[in-house]
């Protein structure tokens, strides 16, 4: 009789997530991959076997990182956001085009940004390329070598050398895209309407969501959708606030119309209500809205409306961030959520009766499929052996100082959550967040 199989490792756990249901299984891993799903024992050279209040899950994919690494690396960098990515049970990041310099519009910039992460990188990493005034017609480029995607704004983008696309160029941009079956993620909002409400700021909080209104995004979003009908191109929603551009998304997609849509966990965690004068940790573009409107999409997520949930962690230095005394119409706009997301938002779910699967769901498979990664994102057999230990019922509150972000600035500071990340591997590998691990994290491309 011939002898079973031995693998290089096997995760034992009683409660395994394997086609979105929780079921208790052996996983051998191979090479890197997942190699078998038993429910009976299987051999390996390693036997790991979780505790009783730890489930395995799929390593997640945060689709929207913003690293900012070169040129504003004391904002961030690969060494810090990966290992803030392990730390919180994330094994796959997609870079932003900006807030880096250079922004990763042109494939020298690409080159650029490759060379910065490889190096330091403890998980993998991906890039997304920009769709700026001054590159299009040249985007085949950057997608031959390997970007996700391109993103653009609609609306000025807060650093002078990623400007926005015009009504006219979003079109020539959806056009140009449509031409090689690429796909344009959207920053949606409208200049104009951001315009006709602009004021001057301070330190309330609902002064600034009155600057950037529902519809902003709702005039933006709507703009993408005839762009998307009339060229064919697929479009994603980045980060959607308000839960009035719902509507217009669902009979979009019920016409037929290849366009997807994301929030964020900030959206889910926070309401406008509870945000205290100049607490300018909490400002992003577009803005946390109200109570109501976090739970329109909650209900949108379950519904199906919302395909994904990604962090857009877009931390600065505390100095930006808390600049001019708290007022929100000068602070830095980006929240630096990517090691206590999946915390944030299974806690939010955990209290709506929502259960962990469906989380993992929006925010480990949905993701990896959004942007053409089958092999990730999930515990199957052939998928990459990136892998979470995770304790869902330990509470721990947030220490932003003690997170492995660079700058010690959180909006989730003194939280209490739900859901600690004991061990995360990487391709099979178990990953070390100290500062002398090696970095065993890849450079990813798409379709690859
Ligand atoms: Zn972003």
């Amino acid at each position: 009789m011939p002898s079973a199989p031995r693998f290089d490792l096997v995760l034992r756990s009683t409660t395994v997530l394997v086609d979105g249901r929780f079921r208790p299984a052996d996983v051998g891993v191979s090479g890197g991959r997942i190699a078998a799903i038993s429910e009976s024992p299987l051999e390996g050279v390693d036997v790991v076997t979780l505790a009783d209040d730890e489930v395995l899950i799929p390593g997640l994919v945060d689709s929207h990182v913003h690293v900012n690494e070169p040129g504003r690396t004391e904002w961030e960098g690969f060494a810090s956001a990966t290992r803030a990515a392990a730390a919180g049970g994330v094994t796959t990041i997609i870079d932003m085009p900006l807030n880096s310099i250079p922004a990763t519009v042109t494939v020298e910039a690409l080159a650029t940004k490759r060379a910065s992460a490889a190096p330091q990188a403890i998980v993998d990493v991906g890039f997304w390329g920009g769709a700026v005034p001054q590159n299009l017609g040249t985007l085949r480029g950057l997608h031959d070598a390997g970007v996700f995607g391109f993103k653009a704004f609609l609306a000025p983008s807060g650093v002078d050398e990623f400007e926005h696309l015009d009504a006219a160029q979003l079109e020539r941009a959806l056009e140009e895209i449509a031409e090689f079956g690429g796909l344009l993620i959207v920053h949606a909002e409208d200049p104009a309407v951001l315009d006709a409400h602009a004021n001057s700021g301070g330190v309330g909080y609902g002064r600034f969501v009155d600057s950037r209104p529902d519809e902003a995004e709702t005039t933006a979003i709507d703009r993408v959708i005839a762009g998307v009908r009339r060229t064919g191109a697929r479009a994603h929603i980045l980060h959607l606030s308000s839960a009035l551009a719902l509507p217009a998304l669902r009979a979009a997609r019920a016409e037929g119309l290849p366009i997807t849509v994301e929030t964020c966990p900030h959206y889910l965690a926070f309401a406008a209500e509870q945000i205290p004068d100049a607490a300018t940790q909490f400002k992003c573009c577009p803005p946390i809205r109200s109570d109501a409107n976090r739970d329109a999409l909650w209900q949108a997520l379950l519904d199906g409306d919302i395909n994904i949930v990604v962090t857009d962690h877009s931390p600065s230095t505390a100095a930006l961030k808390f600049a001019h005394g708290g007022d929100f119409g000068l602070a830095w706009g980006g929240i630096a959520g990517l090691q206590v997301g999946l915390a944030a938002v299974w806690t939010e779910a955990q209290a709506r009766g929502i259960p962990l699967e469906r989380v993992l769901g929006w925010m480990s498979t949905g993701p990896a499929d959004l942007v053409g990664l089958p092999g990730k994102g999930r515990i199957a057999v052939g998928a990459a052996a990136d892998l979470v230990a995770f304790a869902p019922n330990e509470a721990f509150t947030v220490h932003a100082e003690a997170l492995q972000h660079r700058n010690a600035v959180s909006a989730y500071d003194g939280a209490s959550l739900h859901g600690v990340v004991r061990r995360t591997w990487l391709a099979g590998n178990p990953v070390s967040t100290a500062p002398d691990a090696a970095p065993g994290g890849r450079l990813i491309e798409a379709g690859r």
